[in-house]
């Protein structure tokens, strides 16, 4: 009887992990208000123009590897870009905690400092 119980239990556990890697492997995203509220950290950093192709995607149960790019003004410096990309990051972090970040960096081009249609992704989720 009590070879059953334990078998049961372990059969228990044995779906649950399983579920949940099921999970990961398929490529699970957070949520869209995440993305959204992401992107909207993303472009309260003064110096983020625009935000384009956000992608995300969880590679552990509490660890969100995320990819942006983000439209600064041409004539920025490296080290005005690289300042804005950590205040990206740290800004992206208070949305999504343990999300891993890389922020390519792209001069927003046109005289409004960005093409309004490449403002952000927001549309597109
Ligand atoms: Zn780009």
């Amino acid at each position: 009887m009590a070879a059953i119980a334990i078998a049961t239990i372990i059969s228990w556990k044995a779906i649950s992990l399983f579920r949940e890697n099921l999970c990961l492997l398929l490529g699970r995203a957070p949520s869209r208000d995440q993305l959204r509220d992401a992107t909207a950290a993303t472009l309260a950093v003064p110096g983020a123009l625009g935000v384009h192709d956000l992608r995300a995607e969880y590679v552990a149960p509490d660890s969100v590897h995320l990819d942006m790019h983000v439209d600064v003004a041409p004539a920025t410096s490296i080290e005005e870009a690289d300042a804005i990309t950590s205040a990206v990051e740290t800004a992206v972090h208070a949305v999504i905690p343990g999300a891993y970040c890389v922020v390519e960096v792209d001069p927003a081009i046109g005289s409004g400092g960005h093409i309004p249609d490449r403002r952000s992704d927001l549309s597109m989720l």
